[in-house]
């Protein structure tokens, strides 16, 4: 999966599944711009990394439009050129439907959502431009299956799938991919917080009876974004140890 001079920017690098994403897109020759709302984080662990050079920290906060755009615009006024758009950034607020307040089901619509909206929206600027691109969204098999207490964070994976797909649609033809992947259960910050007694269960429903890791995504996202992938849009690509099937 030959990346080498590809320009990719991946939104919430600063932990978790982006930052695995960043680095092996890297590690594949990409110059990437990994972004977060705090980019302290992307500078310290980009230290430790053998293709530190090739990894570029840049603030953006998805739930800010303005900040969508100038982000992308300065990327390829530093780069050149946007070839690859991870949308990874997101979070998750969960409440069962009858008390979710208000102010989280907007949050996590606005980032999950909107905030991947908006960095398609702008980065298709110049895909369409170049006539080539690759845009990756991070979802959740949630968005598929649904999940009790999730309502809001359904609704924006579920969204964001179906966008996925109109917009493969709508750029197809400008030689522009769009694809989504739906993990299931990831190690990360965001899993760790279940209970242990939850996790066990969840071990036991998995065929594969365990967590995924983000290498095993980040795999996946490398290959969505290299040549060889190149006939494959609008799909969305469920990663869940056989939990859906
Ligand atoms: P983490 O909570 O570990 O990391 C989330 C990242 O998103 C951080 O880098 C965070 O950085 C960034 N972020 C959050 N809000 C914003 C914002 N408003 N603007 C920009 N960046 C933001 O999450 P995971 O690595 O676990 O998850 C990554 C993605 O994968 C998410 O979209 C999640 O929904 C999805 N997913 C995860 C699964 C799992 O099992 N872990 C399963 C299915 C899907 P900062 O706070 O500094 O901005």
């Amino acid at each position: 999966m030959n990346l080498d001079g590809q320009i990719a920017l991946v939104t919430g690098a600063s932990r978790g599944i982006g930052k695995r994403i960043a680095e092996a897109l890297a590690e594949q020759g990409a110059t990437v711009v990994g972004t977060a709302r705090n980019t302290d984080p992307v500078h310290s662990w980009k230290t430790d990394s053998a293709v530190s050079e090739r990894i570029i920290p840049l603030a953006l906060d998805v739930t800010s439009r303005a900040s969508c755009e100038s982000v992308v615009e300065q990327v390829v006024n530093d780069h050149g050129s946007l070839g690859i758009l991870v949308n990874n950034a997101g979070i998750t607020r969960d409440g069962l439907l009858m008390s979710m307040e208000d102010d989280d089901f907007d949050a996590v619509i606005n980032t999950n959502l909107r905030g991947a909206f908006w960095m398609m929206r702008f980065a298709a600027r110049h895909m369409v431009r170049a006539r080539k691109g690759r845009m990756i969204n991070i979802s959740s098999l949630t968005g598929v299956m649904g999940n009790p207490g999730q309502s809001n964070y359904a609704a924006a994976k579920g969204g964001l799938n179906a966008m996925t797909k109109s917009v493969a649609k709508e750029l197809g033809k400008r030689g522009v991919t769009c694809n989504a992947i739906a993990p299931g259960f990831i190690e990360t910050d965001m899993t760790d917080a279940l209970p242990d007694s939850l996790k066990d269960n969840i071990r036991k429903v998995v065929p594969l009876q365990r967590f995924g890791t983000v290498d095993e995504v980040a795999s996946l996202t490398c290959y969505l974004a290299s040549p060889q992938a190149g006939y494959i849009t609008g799909q969305v690509i469920e990663i869940d140890g056989g939990l859906h099937m």
